[in-house]
């Protein structure tokens, strides 16, 4: 009898639904055990929400940082400045986000039923008594009816995300007091928003409300916003948040936010109390692994609770593997569909490459945005990679000055030897889609010779990649010879 092997996943996030179809596709019998609905935070609350939120937020921007200057009128009373002209109906754009949300899980549960996989509603832990005989495992599922229902498999794959990080003196409230999973359930804008966090989440929602015409105020405990990112393209940024008016607070913490009426007091570590209509929380997320039986089954957690795994997604209890934001590796939505993927390939004994974190690409949705790949200027500063740099600032671009681009930079990193691409940063609208070509170099160990000599079309922003390259090219030539 040919043996088929049961997997079970946990969590139905890019973490947990990639791998299902992996799984499926590689014969397995694959079930996927998810509490809120396949997509996970990623679809429903959080990356793609954010992302269609922002869309709006960008052309608000774009028309109202650049119509004058491309020449466009607007026919109303010339005092009314664009914001205010072209507006934004709040409860008509959350609408559209939870519908695209709702849209998104739904054509995934259709993808991975049609591809063999059975999804149950329900909240999966793993059961006690470690492995069988037979080296499988026990899952129970409580199902919303109260029901338990045992499963066995061969392999058992955690992938249960992580939800937002909640302060004592901050309790939200749904209403004045948001999580970032809670704000579209606003009808109208707030009028002045207090984003306490200024890490990826903070700044890209201070930088969409106030956009979409919120009066922001940015609480950041660090120096600068965006403290884990290229400071060079943190402080274009910043720059940009102040021009636009918006309030940035650096070195202040928040120790307490309080709901008074209609309004809401956040009180900073310094005795400072700022005031607006409504506070958002974005200080980091706790990974849901709490009264999952992880540990009574040999799981190890770090003292964040986030899940230990190796470069294959396995953790310290055999057969059972651990994908995405549970594990804290890289927290985005690529990083855990990557981990989830190769998990499977391990178990079902496919060829698996390890996760490469290096050639990870990301990307903060802010305007301009902020697109990075592979070694950093923190690791070519503590020396854990000996790197030559050449940024080119995109105000000599042509295409960026027909577009009236003033604001962002091409950076790129070479080996000083060899030339071959280690990393790179694009800080420029859309520099999501500008990173690919940076991303592919860094993964094939492209040279700066390779990279100059490919054609790039004129007039383009992405010439400023082949630039860079080429500078890149005489700068390490020039370099090696001193
Ligand atoms: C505001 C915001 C914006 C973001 N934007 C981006 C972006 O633009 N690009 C990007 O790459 N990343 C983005 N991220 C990160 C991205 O959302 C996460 O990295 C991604 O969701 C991780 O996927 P996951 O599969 O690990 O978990 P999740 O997407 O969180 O899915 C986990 C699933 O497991 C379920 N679950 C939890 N516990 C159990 C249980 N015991 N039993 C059954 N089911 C359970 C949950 O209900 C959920 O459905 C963003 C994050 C935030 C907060």
């Amino acid at each position: 009898m040919v043996h088929v092997t049961r997997i079970v996943i946990i969590g139905g996030g890019p973490g947990g639904y990639e791998a299902a179809l992996v799984a499926a596709q590689l014969g397995a019998e694959v079930t996927v055990v998810d509490r809120d609905g396949l997509g996970g935070s990623a679809v429903l609350t959080d990356c793609v929400p954010s992302k269609t939120l922002i869309a709006t937020a960008e052309v608000m921007t774009t028309f109202d940082s650049s119509y004058e200057e491309l020449g466009i009128t607007v026919a109303q009373d010339e005092a009314a400045d664009a914001a205010k002209v072209i507006g934004v109906d709040l409860g008509k754009v959350n609408r559209r986000v939870k519908r695209l949300a709702i849209a998104q899980s739904h054509d995934i549960t259709q993808s991975v039923t049609r591809a063999g996989v059975t999804v149950l509603r329900g909240r999966g832990r793993l059961g006690g008594g470690g492995q069988a005989v037979d080296g499988s495992r026990e899952v129970l599922v409580d199902a919303p009816d109260g029901t338990v229902q045992s499963l066995r498999a061969d392999a058992v794959l955690i992938a249960t995300g992580a939800h937002p990080r909640e302060l004592p003196d901050a309790q939200p409230d749904g209403e004045r007091i948001l999580t970032w999973t809670q704000v579209y359930d606003l009808e109208e804008l707030p009028r002045e928003l207090i984003v306490v966090g200024s890490g990826v989440t903070g700044a890209e929602f201070a930088g969409a409300y106030q956009a979409l015409g919120s009066k922001v105020t940015l609480v950041s405990s660090r120096d600068r916003v965006l403290p884990g990112e290229d400071p060079d393209a943190a402080e274009v940024l910043e720059d940009v948040f102040r021009r636009r008016g918006m309030n940035v607070m650096g070195r202040s913490r928040a120790e307490s936010v309080k709901r008074i009426g209609d309004r809401v007091e956040v009180a900073l570590a310094d005795g400072k109390v700022i005031e607006g209509s409504h506070c958002l929380m974005a200080v980091g997320s706790i990974p849901n692994t709490a009264e999952m039986g992880l540990e009574e089954a040999g799981v190890k957690l770090n003292d964040w609770g986030q899940i230990q795994v190796d470069r294959v997604s396995r953790t310290s209890a055999p057969g059972v593997y651990a994908a995405g934001d549970c594990t804290g590796v890289f927290m985005l939505a690529s990083v855990a569909a990557m981990q989830g993927r190769i998990a499977m390939y391990h178990a079902l004994g496919d060829a698996v490459q390890p996760l490469n974190l290096k050639t990870v690409a990301s990307n903060v949705f802010t305007d301009p945005e902020i697109a990075t790949v592979g070694y950093t200027a923190a690791d070519v500063e503590c020396g854990k990679m000996d790197a030559v740099v050449v940024k080119l600032p995109l105000r000599g671009n042509p295409r960026a000055k027909m577009q009236g681009i003033r604001d962002g930079f091409v950076k790129l990193f070479c080996r000083p030897g060899t030339g071959i691409v280690v990393g790179g940063v694009v800080v420029a609208p859309r520099a999501s889609e500008l990173i690919h070509p940076i991303a592919l170099a860094v993964d094939a160990n492209l040279t700066v010779e390779q990279v100059a000599s490919a054609f790039t079309v004129y007039p383009s922003v992405s010439g400023s990649t082949a630039e860079a390259a080429r500078q890149l090219h005489i700068r390490k030539r020039v370099e090696g010879e001193s």
